[in-house]
């Protein structure tokens, strides 16, 4: 895997939003602009290093100000442009980093994803940029005293808004950055490259990673960033002899186990159902239906591993699930430290923020006879990024 590294550029006092602190500072959801965007790459697998540029003014504060890390991460002196800041950040670089990336500290929300079609792009081509298409028409225009006027209809297909990060190889890189040490002005970095007459690729950027640049983009982020979800799932399974008794992946001895297409794993089936029901994603049938001979006998902890993937590709994390599960024997709660234990693991929050609680139905019904066991879900999930 190719060693990558990441320059985060705040160097800028984003006069526009108008406040004393400078925008990538201020915070959305308890975490600030900056915060965010140094998590985007620190979470990343092939990011190895992290260089972050703060104003001068901010650079003894750094360690505060960019958070805890589990990649090396410095910080230095950013300069007066963007081309110097980039420039700063360049020399912190390590020997060993063959990718660069360079990222604005305003864009908080990228992707993953977004951040993989940079590193494979830059490195067969050199150079990338993530960009978006435009879906209105666009009009060259000209200024004729106080009036404007439409000179030119531009084909749209050749509009695309560039955004970061863009990455390079280093050699690439390297070029860049001196030449915009010599006389050369530009806004970002991909230009230097075309300057210097290289090739940049263009890679899908994404409608979600917005450079949060006026007070209303800081508005609309908050909003966002905050917005919270619920959803709840519900289960049953008939009772069988001779088969296993499965909860979250955890065997539990039983002389019954669940009737099913499946494992018959209740918890992880309720959990699905209340996981997407709360990113209106659909429900386990529609997702896995058991007319496709890929679920069958699918473990529950696979078909909930495969919701949350969707869940996180739609912009979603998990803050807690609470769950139910009515049996009439044997004893659970002997098994709950591990159901507990798997089930965090999987929706990647902490042990004490899943819950699970048993019942029994009193003899009475079909559950309470010993003859079906059921469960119910709830879960919270919580914007990740900005907008859907
Ligand atoms: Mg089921």
């Amino acid at each position: 895997m190719q060693q990558v590294a990441v320059v985060i550029v705040a160097g800028g006092r984003g006069v526009r939003l108008g406040g004393a602190v400078p925008k990538q500072l201020l915070e959305i959801g308890g975490m600030t602009i900056l915060q965010r965007s140094v998590r985007a790459f620190d979470r990343h697998p092939a990011v190895r290093e992290i260089v972050v540029v703060l104003p001068a003014e901010y650079v003894g504060d750094g360690a505060r100000l960019v958070g805890p890390t589990s990649r090396p991460c410095v910080w230095v002196t950013g300069g007066a442009r963007r081309q110097d800041s980039v420039r700063a950040g360049w020399q912190a670089v390590s020997a060993e980093a063959e990718i660069v990336l360079v990222h604005d500290a305003a864009r908080p929300f990228v992707s993953a994803a977004v951040i993989d079609r940079v590193i494979a792009a830059a490195a067969a081509d050199g150079a990338a940029i993530a960009a978006v298409a435009v879906s209105d028409t666009v009009k060259r225009v000209r200024a004729e005293g106080e009036r404007r006027v439409i000179v030119d209809t531009v084909p749209r297909e050749e509009v695309w808004l560039a955004q970061t990060p863009q990455g390079f190889r280093r050699a690439v890189f390297e070029r860049a950055v001196a030449d915009a040490a010599a006389a050369i002005e530009a806004t970002d970095e991909a230009r230097l490259v075309e300057l210097a007459g290289g090739r940049v690729a263009v890679v899908e950027g994404e409608a979600v990673n917005v450079k949060i640049t006026t007070a209303d983009d800081l508005a609309q982020a908050r909003r966002d960033a905050t917005e919270m979800r619920v959803g709840t799932g519900y289960d049953l399974h008939q009772l069988v002899a001779d088969r296993p008794l499965v909860l979250a992946g955890v065997v539990v001895p039983s002389p019954v186990g669940p009737l099913g297409h499946s494992d018959g794993d209740v918890v992880c089936h309720a959990l699905t159902d209340a996981v997407l029901g709360a990113a209106g994603a659909g429900d386990i049938g529609q997702l896995f239906p058991n007319t496709d001979a890929r679920w069958k006998d699918a473990p529950g902890l696979d078909l909930l591993g495969r919701a949350l993937t969707v869940v996180r590709e739609r912009g979603w994390s998990v803050v807690n699930a609470d769950i139910t599960v009515v049996l009439e024997r044997p004893k659970l709660l002997p098994h709950w430290p591990e159901v507990r234990r798997r089930l965090a693991e999987a929706l990647e929050v902490p042990v004490d923020a899943v819950s699970v609680k048993g019942k029994t139905n009193e003899g009475v019904d079909a559950v309470g006879r010993g003859e079906a066991i059921a469960s119910h879900a709830v879960v919270l999930l919580r914007r990740v990024g900005g907008v859907a």
